[in-house]
């Protein structure tokens, strides 16, 4: 087994060295990510490099740090790499992500493994894919991928997805002597008692078929199907390993009393935490200072930019808060910073690892002067 975390989920410098540490490589996805793995001391050999548009430039980057794998997306991609391997007289690695068409029930927009999704090759064209690969001189062809998508909230639709590729697995094992079978990542978390869930004593009131998948259930649902392939087995969660790690502290700078609605205005916004925005996503938030005393008041939870979208929840139930003080967005460290924007103009926020009750930060946060330093007036505007 080889676990490749899916550093898109948090790229941060100090939780690739954290997974590093720890054995862990990496599931990059930019030529922008295989610089982060490099300088976080990360090991590039044992990391695989997905995406369906990796760039001639990307490619090149790859193979000079000489990754475990490319899991390609496409026969023009394989192509590619092919060609960029003879130019630098290298053989590239690759496994081919095969398109299982299994619905993974989760949000459409994080749904990779159906067919009319952008991801992968479909499984009836995919053994034309493994010729073609075979045919190209600069190619290594080392084994296979799949990724049905994210969030997935029960192991039915990673068994669906394994048992119809496993037929195919052995036939490459047969032809081509691979050697590993990526099963991609997916494993979600619980969103809505984050808190909660932290203690054991949660997971024990869920009746059997209502708790949430685990390491433990993923893995006894899978283990026997995968084991008797003799195969390495790759697995590439990001948000399980580090979503519910992260909370997106935000200040209140108002509580604005509208009409028939109470808007809670924080200083975070949809530009630090995109999720609720694009996904729809539900975000428990939890005051710093509870204080049962206090009467509950409904709320939507909004931040400052100028989009009706800048909305973290409608109508949430909490404790009446006011003005300077702290709420914590939990099942932030997942998604969070690495899809934050600078709308608005809006600096990126610090980071900070904690490790019990040791805290450093690992991230400054940007200041007004570094955002603005790349831009200029040009020559024919400056009269
Ligand atoms: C995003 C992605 C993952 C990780 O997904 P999670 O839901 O965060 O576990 C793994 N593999 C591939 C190819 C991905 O694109």
């Amino acid at each position: 087994m080889q676990l490749c975390f899916a550093m898109k989920a948090n790229s941060n410098l100090a939780i690739l060295r954290l997974f590093s540490n720890l054995g862990g490589a990496f599931d990059l996805v930019s030529g922008g990510e295989l610089t982060r793995v490099l300088a976080a001391g990360g090991s590039t050999s044992r990391s695989v490099f997905a995406g369906v548009g990796k760039s001639v430039a990307e490619i090149k980057l790859a193979l000079e740090a000489g990754v475990y794998g490319f899991h390609v997306e496409s026969e023009p991609e394989l192509a590619r790499i092919n060609h960029v391997a003879g130019q630098l007289g290298r053989k590239a690695p690759i496994a081919i992500r095969v398109n299982p068409d299994v619905d993974a029930k989760t949000h459409a927009k994080i749904t990779t493994g159906k067919s009319d999704n952008k991801f992968g090759i479909p499984l009836k064209y995919a053994a034309a894919a493994y010729e073609a690969a075979a045919k190209y001189p600069n190619i290594e062809i080392k084994g296979v991928q799949m990724h049905i998508g994210s969030q997935l909230t029960s192991a039915a639709p990673f068994v669906e997805a394994v048992k119809k590729v496993i037929p195919f697995v052995e036939q490459l094992k047969k032809l081509y002597g691979i050697t590993y079978f990526s099963v991609g990542g997916g494993i979600g978390i619980v969103y809505e008692d984050a808190l909660a869930s932290g203690d054991a004593a949660w997971w024990s009131s869920k009746p059997e078929g209502e708790r949430p998948l685990t390491p433990e259930s993923y893995g006894a649902a899978l283990a026997p199907l995968l084991a008797p392939l003799g195969l390495k087995i790759l697995l590439e969660p990001g948000r399980f390993l580090v979503g519910n790690a992260g909370v997106l502290l935000s200040r209140v700078e108002y509580l604005k009393r509208g009409s028939g609605k109470n808007f809670l205005v924080v200083d975070a916004a949809m530009n630090d935490l995109v999720r609720p925005a694009m996904y729809e996503a539900y975000h428990e938030v939890v005051p710093l200072v509870r204080d049962s005393a206090r009467p509950a008041m409904q709320a939507d939870i909004v931040g400052p930019i100028c989009e009706s979208g800048d909305c973290f929840a409608k109508d949430r139930t909490m404790q009446t808060l006011g003005e300077g003080e702290l709420v914590a967005f939990m099942s932030a460290g997942a998604y969070g910073y690495t899809m934050a924007s600078r709308y608005n103009t809006r600096p990126a926020p610090a980071e900070v690892l904690v490790s019990g009750s040791r805290f450093e930060l690992v991230n400054a946060r940007e200041n007004f002067d570094a955002m603005l330093a790349g831009e200029k007036i040009p020559g024919f505007l400056k009269t």
